[in-house]
């Protein structure tokens, strides 16, 4: 058995040994591969080993002409390996595995369309099997105790978010680079992405005009191409001629010859790592290049992925056919197929959606165990209070304060999400369950995220209240220390019976004599430590002994339109009121999407409009996810337009990475009109209300989503006068013309979410961090039926085991709090 492989391994260690000189056989060595091939082909067992007689036979032919003794000591070493890598594989195969089909049947991976060969199933060095063997603690270790991470890298790593080994496992890649199709050089083809293999056949180093070239031919039994690697000389010292590589790359055309520049390689006996499979890209930084991060990650997942705990209940995981937790990680990484690799990220998909939906059951379960405190319904307050407004109700205001004044009256406290898209008409809605909290006997608190809306909210809400003899009192961060001493008086006295504030309302000074309702406006735009700190104002005493305290009625309301469906699958555990009714009479806000060739136009309506006595807002692209770059695009544009575009008028600026003080400021003197054109980042998007002002111009409007597009709009049209909201794209794709011309035809913000959420799935309304969630990490790939199928687990096992208080269930409580943890800290 295998007799031609014995053969050739001992005429090569003969050759070796009699130093090169093409004497180990008469006839010499390139005579003695003609034979050899014929014999090796009949014993080949299977693919793979077609391949390599085929690559082997090609190295043998050239042997006598190959330059130097170095050279063919390399081909020599090369080969010698290569037989004993095939040896374990063949020890290792099934008997089934040794009737593979014969090289004329198709094969599965035809892809590959060599008919001689399917060298991808030609693994030379078999992925290490995985030891699947828990041991958390292990996987606390800093990531310096992986080979090559010295404290620089780990500093490096720290900064993407890395300090121990299982962080490192999750830092997953950004995308990949599938070098799976194989062929034989004489099959490629003009921008193919692929993998050779080949021996070297000459290396030359070149300087050309400003760059260091180092030049290769390899050559495979079928041909040869020319791979040229730009400004990484030290390559001359690695490639030898003779040696046998692989090469993967892009399939490039110089002078009308193919070639491939800058490709990926390795030797072809050590383990595949960046060619011949599916290549992960992983997310890079300063000081980290993509090969060391690989390898760092090549570590990591060899010597850990086994070591990490599952936490998802093996009943889960065996019902909806995941993989382990292990192997999934392995598989993201260092992926063996597509398939697996969509396998492999089904999974962690799954695995965020059910650490969210047992973690909001979680919440709802807290704030519903404790009882709640049951205001009737009062039909006479209520028609006290719709006779003050100075418009009619719409049919949605009035179906909604019915909903929430029911709820309101049960023992159980209100857990309701109002949702109702900018303009809509919610505050309204909140003064009326606050007037009817008062009603009876309790007090009510609105928090909302910036300083002047929480002052627009008391200026509109005050003037309504007192109408009714309701005392309303501002509490913000520019409260002076003198009133806030004696507001803080009136609160815990209860005489202060409508308190309005920013986060200030959460601090620890801050305590009511009894508060039966909660509002937080703009939800989105508070953590949940945020939300739950006001909601916790309510439980009179803490620590108190005796019966529950009870909880106070919880009203959140989002501008942020989600999508009905979607709203029901996320928030389907929550009470949600959907505002979908605009008042009578609001003007449309023109929309157009301009060419950028038109934004010279642009300006000049920008221009006219603060002339006749308006105000504009320019939001500047999100140019990258980093606050920094995004800040320093917001700060070069407002220089240029201040400059160069408006040198005559007064321009704001408002970014992401100024205090909240200096945003405050800022936007204070474009509300009072002391700055006629405001240039934002996405910070804009809600917590100003200035009804002069009349036009948005959107740059880069191409790299918003379609939602928060629709919610920058909504900073216009607040006034009397016509607005208008100018779109520029600096790239068109399909795409984007499609969320563009939906912008310019509707201002319906739930329609225009439906259409996102058509166009670009669900993901959007969590990676834009609009949701007040923990961020999720492979949202973008979540979809509703993954949404589903975690509400239907997160729920059953809600109703087994609600407080996860289960031995098997110990490691999952922990994952959940740490993932909600970690929505604290960012939002
Ligand atoms: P949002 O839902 O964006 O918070 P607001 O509550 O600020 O909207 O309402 C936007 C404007 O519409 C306010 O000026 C408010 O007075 C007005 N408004 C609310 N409801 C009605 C209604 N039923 N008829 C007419 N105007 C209304
Ligand atoms: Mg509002």
């Amino acid at each position: 058995m295998a007799k031609a492989f014995k053969r050739l391994s001992r005429v090569l260690k003969l050759e070796a040994d009699q130093g090169y000189q093409n004497k180990a056989v008469v006839g010499g060595i390139r005579q003695f591969a003609t034979f050899w091939v014929s014999q090796a082909r009949d014993e080949a067992v299977d693919e793979a080993d077609r391949a390599l007689i085929e690559q082997i036979a090609e190295v043998l032919v050239e042997y006598d002409k190959m330059p130097g003794l170095e050279a063919r000591a390399n081909a020599i070493d090369g080969l010698i390996s290569r037989l004993k890598t095939r040896q374990e594989r063949v020890k290792d195969l099934t008997p089934a595995s040794q009737a593979a089909p014969p090289p004329s049947q198709p094969q599965k991976s035809v892809k590959s369309q060599t008919k001689k060969a399917d060298p991808v199933k030609e693994k030379p060095k078999a992925e290490p099997e995985l030891v699947i063997e828990p041991d958390p603690e292990a996987l606390q270790q800093p990531v310096s105790v992986l080979h090559g991470v010295g404290p620089k890298i780990a500093q490096t790593l720290e900064r993407l978010g890395a300090s121990t080994v299982h962080d490192l496992l999750y830092i997953f890649p950004r995308r990949y680079d599938d070098y799976t199709l194989m062929k034989p050089i004489s099959r490629l083809q003009y921008g193919e992405t692929v993998t050779v293999i080949g021996t070297v056949w000459e290396v030359r180093a070149r300087q050309a005009r400003n760059h260091k070239l180092v030049q290769v031919i390899i050559s495979d039994g079928t041909g040869k191409i020319q791979a040229t690697w730009f400004n990484q000389p030290w390559l001359t010292g690695k490639l030898k001629t003779g040696m046998q590589i692989v090469l993967s790359g892009t399939v490039d055309q110089y002078l009308g010859r193919l070639i491939f520049e800058n490709p990926e390689w390795e030797p072809v006996e050590l383990e595949p790592l960046k060619t011949r499979r599916i290549v992960p890209i992983y997310p890079l930084t300063r000081g980290l290049s993509s090969h060391k991060m690989r390898d760092i990650q090549k570590q990591a997942v060899n010597g850990w992925a086994g070591k990490v705990t599952d936490p998802l209940p093996v009943s889960i995981r065996q019902r909806r056919g995941f993989y382990t937790l292990p192997h999934t990680l392995q598989q993201v990484h260092f992926p063996d197929s597509q398939e697996s690799l969509h396998a492999a990220r089904q999974r962690l998909v799954f695995d965020e959606l059910f650490l969210l939906q047992i973690g909001m059951l979680g919440l709802r379960r807290d704030w519903q165990d404790a009882p709640g405190i049951p205001i009737p319904y009062n039909e006479q307050a209520l028609t006290a209070f719709t006779n003050i407004l100075p418009f009619e109700l719409t049919g949605a205001q009035k179906r909604v304060i019915n909903e929430m004044l029911t709820d309101m009256a049960r023992d159980v406290p209100m857990n309701r999400l109002l949702q109702g898209d900018v303009g809509a008409g919610k505050t309204v809605i909140a003064a009326a369950a606050m007037v009817s909290a008062v009603q009876g006997d309790l007090q009510a608190a609105l928090m909302a995220p910036t300083e002047i809306l929480a002052e627009q909210h008391y200026q509109g809400l005050n003037s309504l209240l007192e109408q009714l003899g309701i005392r309303v009192s501002l509490l913000t961060g520019s409260t002076t220390m003198a009133e806030r001493a004696s507001l803080y008086e009136e609160i815990s006295a209860g005489t202060a019976q409508v308190v309005i504030g920013t986060q200030a309302l959460i601090q620890d000074k801050v305590n009511f004599k009894q508060l039966g309702l909660v509002v937080i406006d703009e939800q989105h735009r508070f953590g949940v430590e945020q939300r739950k700190a006001l909601r916790d104002k309510g439980v009179a005493s803490p620590n108190g002994s005796g019966p529950a305290e009870p909880n106070p009625h919880l009203l959140v309301m989002s501008a942020t339109p989600i999508p009905r469906s979607l709203a029901l699958s996320l928030y389907g555990d929550l009470d949600l009121s959907i505002l979908d009714e605009m008042p009578p009479g609001r003007q449309e806000i023109k929309t157009r999407w301009l060419r950028p060739s038109e934004r010279e136009r642009a300006y000049a309506f920008v221009q006219s409009q603060v002339e006749s006595g308006r105000q504009a807002f320019i939001i500047c692209p999100l140019v990258e996810e980093s606050d920094k770059i995004d800040a320093k695009s917001a700060v070069a544009e407002h220089e240029r337009l201040q400059n160069e575009v408006f040198p005559d008028l007064k321009l704001g600026l408002l970014h992401g990475r100024m205090k909240a003080d200096e945003k405050e400021a800022v936007m204070r003197s474009f509300y009072n009109g002391e700055t006629d054109i405001l240039v934002s980042t996405s910070v804009i998007e809600v917590g100003i209300d200035v009804p002069n002002s009349t036009v948005m111009v959107i740059e880069g409007a191409n790299r918003f989503g379609l939602a928060q597009l629709h919610q920058f709009r909504g900073r216009v049209g607040r006034g009397a006068h016509q607005s208008y909201c100018l779109l520029l794209a600096d790239t068109i794709s399909g795409d984007v013309e499609e969320r563009l011309s939906a912008l310019e035809k509707t201002n319906d913000g739930f329609m225009l979410a439906e259409k996102d959420l058509e166009i670009r799935g669900p993901g959007e309304f969590f990676g834009q961090r609009q949701s007040g969630l923990p961020e999720l990490q492979l949202a973008s790939l979540l979809d509703m039926e993954m949404l589903e199928m975690a509400r239907a687990e997160a729920q059953a096992l809600f109703e087994i085991d609600p407080f996860l208080e289960r031995p098997e269930h110990a490691q999952l409580h922990e994952m959940v709090s740490q993932f909600w943890q970690q929505a604290a800290d960012i939002s």
